[in-house]
């Protein structure tokens, strides 16, 4: 049996205003109905300007994709009734769309064709109360949105997945879209079929979908259902089905709408959009480097762990920091496990995306752990501290006296103290107990603050315990 998955993917573009009029495109949280305006109210005679910062971020979606960009395309009007939207209809692109023909390399090196990526506008928002009422929130009206299409190349729903990942992190890379899917600023129609024959199946299109997590498990129960029914001889109906994550099922929600059925039509409102080579040029030269790009430049110049370049690259600030700190302490593995492990939790601890340490204090610590003036230990605390005040690693250390013991008398002197307070550690240790030299490193640390070299102090302690 062989699956098959194509993706209509919706991504709100994080332009300023919406994207045919000057309304405030921040729907989030706003009080109902306040960015709105006759033309997104659909109000009669009210005319659509097109936001031409949509149409950049289009382009650079679309670019990013590797599309082709056709000199011309065409706005539509998909019509519909529904209550969250006052024209009653969509201005969407139709048969003439921005871009066509891109596709999109999945970190496995698996190439998804893209088959077109238009512009359109959102529709408003209905909100269904406790006591039966729906009220109308138009904030959402006119926002501006990319569909990205992609010819059914997807095999497996973890494929499809993986699909989505990485095109949410195209997307930010770009700085086009938040790729907040909990907020609906992305999201995803998946279209399923499976077949016997290794011919195209008829597909099901599923819906509601607002995690990865969704995506790949509305997937697999679509598929387990198909197939079975396919196995007891039974037909699949093309149809729109909902994903309905507490049953964790999909059911049936209509029977699939033709594109006939919206009587499309250009609209009469809109010009055709020319996009001269010169500006299309002028997009692609502005486009930063690419998550795929990024990853295979990392492995060739920095011979990092594929696993460390996943979660570094994975977004753009921290892949940019990254880089930042390498050019200044040019050991990539070091200062990978170090914002891996130390860098990440911060962040993670203080619910920020924002790296208040700045690069080169990063640096410095790292320096000073390499030349042996702090320890492991201290340098956590010198990073954290530095991450939360801003303050040079230099002066945390001074300020504290944080310098490593590596001075060999002077180590001396606290062991010899340390062994005579332990002697039954001492003991041990001489009756084979190797548990009992952790212990006594661990008093020298406690008397230091934790300033001792760690591995001067387990030679040093070696050396006195093998002493006759
Ligand atoms: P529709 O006209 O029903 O919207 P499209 O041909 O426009 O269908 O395709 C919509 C999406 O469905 C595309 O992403 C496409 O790749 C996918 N798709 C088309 N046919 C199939 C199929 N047999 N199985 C799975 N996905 C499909
Ligand atoms: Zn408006
Ligand atoms: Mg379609």
């Amino acid at each position: 049996m062989r699956t098959v998955i194509g993706l209509e993917v919706h991504a709100q573009l994080l332009t300023k205003t919406k994207l045919f009029c000057s309304c405030s495109a921040e729907y989030f949280g706003a009080p109902p109905n306040t960015h709105t305006c006759p033309v997104c109210l659909g109000m009669p005679g009210a005319l659509p300007v097109l936001n031409e910062k949509a149409v950049e971020y289009a382009l650079k979606a679309a670019l990013a994709l590797h599309c082709e960009i056709p000199h011309r395309s065409t706005f539509a009007r998909k019509n519909y009734f529904y209550p969250d939207l006052p024209k009653g209809y969509q201005i969407s692109q139709y048969d003439e769309p921005l871009a066509v023909r891109g596709y999109l390399e999945l970190p496995t090196g698996k190439r998804v064709r893209i088959r077109r990526v238009h512009l359109e506008e959102d529709a408003g928002k209905l909100l269904h109360t406790e006591d039966g009422v729906t009220l109308v929130d138009l904030n959402r009206a006119g926002v501006p949105l990319i569909e990205i299409v992609t010819e059914p190349d997807l095999g497996s729903p973890q494929e499809a997945r993986l699909y989505m990942e990485e095109l949410r992190r195209v997307l930010r890379y770009l700085g086009v879209c938040s790729g907040d899917m909990e907020e609906g600023s992305l999201r995803c129609d998946a279209n399923i079929s499976v077949s016997l024959d290794g011919e195209l199946g008829t597909k099901v299109e599923i819906k509601n979908m607002n995690s990865f997590r969704a995506i790949e498990d509305a997937l697999s129960f679509e598929e387990r259902r198909q197939r079975e029914l396919l196995h007891r001889g039974g037909l699949l109906a093309q149809e729109t089905r909902l994903w309905n994550e507490k049953t964790g099922q999909t059911e049936p929600m209509r029977s699939k709408e033709e594109s006939e059925d919206y009587r499309y039509f250009p609209d009469p409102d809109l010009v055709p959009l020319e996009i001269d080579d010169a500006w299309r040029e002028k997009v692609k030269r502005s486009l930063p480097e690419l998550p795929a790009q990024k990853r295979a430049r990392w492995a060739q110049e920095y011979k990092l762990p594929d696993y460390d370049i996943a979660v570094l690259t994975e977004e753009r600030p921290i892949a940019e920091y990254f880089e930042a700190v390498v050019r200044l302490y040019p050991n990539p593995k070091d200062v990978s496990n170090w914002m891996m492990s130390e860098i990440l939790r911060l962040l993670k601890e203080g619910q920020t995306t924002e790296i208040t340490l700045k690069p080169e204090h990063c640096a410095r610590v790292l320096e000073m752990v390499s030349v042996g003036q702090i320890n492991r230990t201290v340098a956590k605390d010198v990073l954290e501290e530095s991450f939360k005040t801003g303050k040079a690693p230099d002066e945390i250390v001074h300020e504290k006296g944080l310098l490593q013991i590596s001075d060999e008398s002077a180590l001396a002197e606290i062991m010899t103290k340390v062994l005579a307070e332990n002697p039954k550690a001492v003991a041990d240790f001489k009756s084979g107990k190797e548990a009992a030299l952790s212990f006594l490193q661990g008093q020298v640390m406690k008397i230091t603050g934790g300033k001792a070299d760690p591995k001067k102090t387990r030679e040093l302690l070696l050396q006195k315990l093998r002493e006759p």
